[in-house]
């Protein structure tokens, strides 16, 4: 059956591509290195590419396969490459466009470790980079240089919540020939379709909602043409960071709920935000969902909803956030995201530790700043967690 004009619920279900001879229900876990070819002429076709036949894990896998074609589906583009985790994606993505000489602009409240990684190991090649605030896109025509190459957008960013604009990001890269990456990591297809809105490249940790059982670490690249899917896949078979056919089938489990374990935390944190907001120790928050968001409306016109990632700061600063961070009891003091658990950590001391003091203010990452992923526990228990922690403060 073609699954490319079912509803994305469907999809989740019945999409990827997979034959087997039992007529097993679900996509079984090829756990093999390597393929035997019916001949020798057979193998020289698998090799020459006449033949689609399976030659070696690290290059390709049918159970690989299948998570790659269904994860393309959903973001509608032409097919995918999946990594040993979210940031063997993005190294793929770097390694591939870029070469010595070459310049980058990015979210300046991107992922840290997207950042850390073009600052200090990137730069040690001759690859530049500029770092701008994008929710305003005339700081990215403003950074741009005549060796400019990829625009490398994370929208909402991690962890401010500040969203920028894909078109108007993709008619600045249409412009100025770069290529347009972005990491869809908080949102997943279910909420964001930057293809759909002028990407060429749209990349996930499929750790946070695609697999979303916080048990896999995993990554995927989806391109929407050809000839970049050629490129990046050349690259994650050369440098070895293929995913295995054990994880590929958690993740294809796991995504099998996605819509409605989207739905549901995203139900929850808006409730979650609306308390939040209310409560007279809690200084700011930052919520796609919350009419204050100061970019509200543009989370209504290229998000599906508005997600589960809340950030806030309480009004008695670090202090105070370590105090309330102490007296949690439900929800995990834990990094990622995504899962059916509610996690609550502090990036300035966590995820974005490494980012230079200076950079992360910049960026908006202040040292009050608490994040909470909204999981799919009962509202009432998480916001009854929150409160008493927050009489603690
Ligand atoms: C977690 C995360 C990554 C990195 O993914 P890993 O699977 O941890 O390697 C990249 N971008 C965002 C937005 C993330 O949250």
């Amino acid at each position: 059956m073609n699954t490319k004009n079912l509803g994305f619920s469907s999809k989740l279900i019945h999409g990827g591509e997979h034959k087997d001879a039992f007529g097993s229900a679900t996509v079984p876990i090829y756990q093999t290195s390597t393929f035997a070819f019916a001949s020798a002429e057979e193998g020289a076709k698998c090799f020459s590419g006449e033949s689609d036949g399976f030659i070696y894990t690290r290059i390709e896998n049918p159970t690989v396969k299948a998570l790659e074609k269904l994860v393309a589906d959903l973001e509608n583009g032409y097919d995918g490459i999946a990594t040993s985790s979210g940031m063997a994606a993005v190294n793929t993505i770097y390694m591939a466009l870029l070469n010595a000489g070459d310049h980058i602009i990015s979210t300046d409240a991107v992922y840290g470790p997207s950042r850390g990684l073009i600052e200090n190991q990137y730069s040690r090649f001759g690859v530049e980079s500029t770092y701008v605030n994008t929710t305003d896109v005339a700081n990215i025509e403003k950074a741009i240089k005549p060796n400019s190459k990829v625009l490398f957008i994370e929208t909402p960013a991690n962890p401010t919540m500040d969203l920028t604009n894909l078109k108007e990001c993709a008619k600045i890269a249409k412009k100025h020939n770069l290529i347009l990456v972005v990491d869809n990591t908080f949102c997943s297809p279910y909420l964001q379709k930057p293809l759909d809105l002028g990407a060429d490249i749209v990349f996930h940790s499929m750790t946070k909602f695609i697999n979303g059982h916080a048990d896999v670490v995993a990554g995927m690249i989806i391109t929407k043409e050809a000839t970049l899917y050629n490129k990046l896949r050349a690259m994650m078979i050369i440098t070895g960071c293929n995913i295995d056919p054990h994880q590929s089938y958690l993740v294809l489990r796991g995504l099998k709920t996605l819509s409605i374990r989207v739905k549901e935390s995203q139900s929850n944190a808006k409730k979650v935000a609306d308390f939040l907001e209310a409560h007279p120790a809690v200084a700011w928050i930052k919520y796609p969902g919350l009419k204050s968001h100061p970019q509200y409306e543009l989370a209504l016109e290229q998000m599906k909803g508005p997600g589960s990632l809340i950030s806030f700061g309480l009004k008695g600063g670090f202090e105070a956030a370590k105090k309330f961070l102490d007296n949690i009891q439900l929800a995990l003091l834990a990094v990622s995201l995504g899962g059916v658990e509610t996690l609550i950590q502090h990036p300035a001391s966590m995820t974005h530790a490494k980012v230079p003091k200076e950079a992360k203010l910049k960026a908006g990452i202040t040292d009050d700043l608490i994040r909470l992923s909204v999981g799919i526990e009962d509202v009432e228990d998480i916001i009854a967690d929150l409160e008493h922690a927050l009489a603690k403060v």
